[in-house]
């Protein structure tokens, strides 16, 4: 029987949780491509542990899937996320041709310190701008995944509110 998108979306917490628990502290973010009903690649955000910037779940997923598949190109693959990808990994997506997006915790789930400060959101630019080549759909296991974050009424530290 095929996964449907919660089977998908538990798997990628699973993952995050496995590899970095549940306290928020460490950024428990996880990700799995999928492609024609198959896991191609899973990763977690490794932005600390490997002082890169890039590391996002997101990124770390789709260099797994090029390396497992033999090439940068994806087409037609899901990426899922346990929370709303930002502006970076959604136009790493479209580069590596994911055709879908399905993310957990949305931006409004979860502490502001996740997503840039400047009055848009980049996923929602990107999102009109290429409406024709991404599908997007947030929320799935949307409250048990923003329990791997801080919340919005989380009196987060400043030393703490770096996003990694
Ligand atoms: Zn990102």
């Amino acid at each position: 029987m095929s996964k449907s998108d919660e089977d998908w979306m538990r798997i990628a917490r699973d993952h995050a949780v496995a590899e970095k628990g549940t306290d928020p502290a460490d950024t428990p973010i996880g990700a799995i491509l999928v492609l024609d009903g198959k896991e191609v690649a899973r990763g977690i955000n490794r932005t600390a542990e490997d002082c890169d910037a890039t590391a996002h779940a997101e990124i770390v997923t789709l260099r797994a899937a090029g390396k497992a598949k033999g090439e940068m190109r994806i087409e037609g693959a899901t990426l899922y996320s346990t929370l709303q990808p930002c502006g970076m990994c959604t136009f790493a997506s479209i580069w590596a041709g994911v055709s879908r997006i399905v993310y957990g915790a949305g931006r409004e789930d979860v502490h502001e310190m996740y997503f840039e400060d400047r009055h848009l959101s980049t996923l929602d630019y990107i999102a009109d701008a290429y409406a024709d080549d991404l599908e997007l759909a947030g929320g799935v296991l949307k409250d048990e995944c923003a329990q791997l974050y801080f919340r919005p009424w989380d009196d987060v530290p400043e030393d703490m509110q770096a996003n990694d």
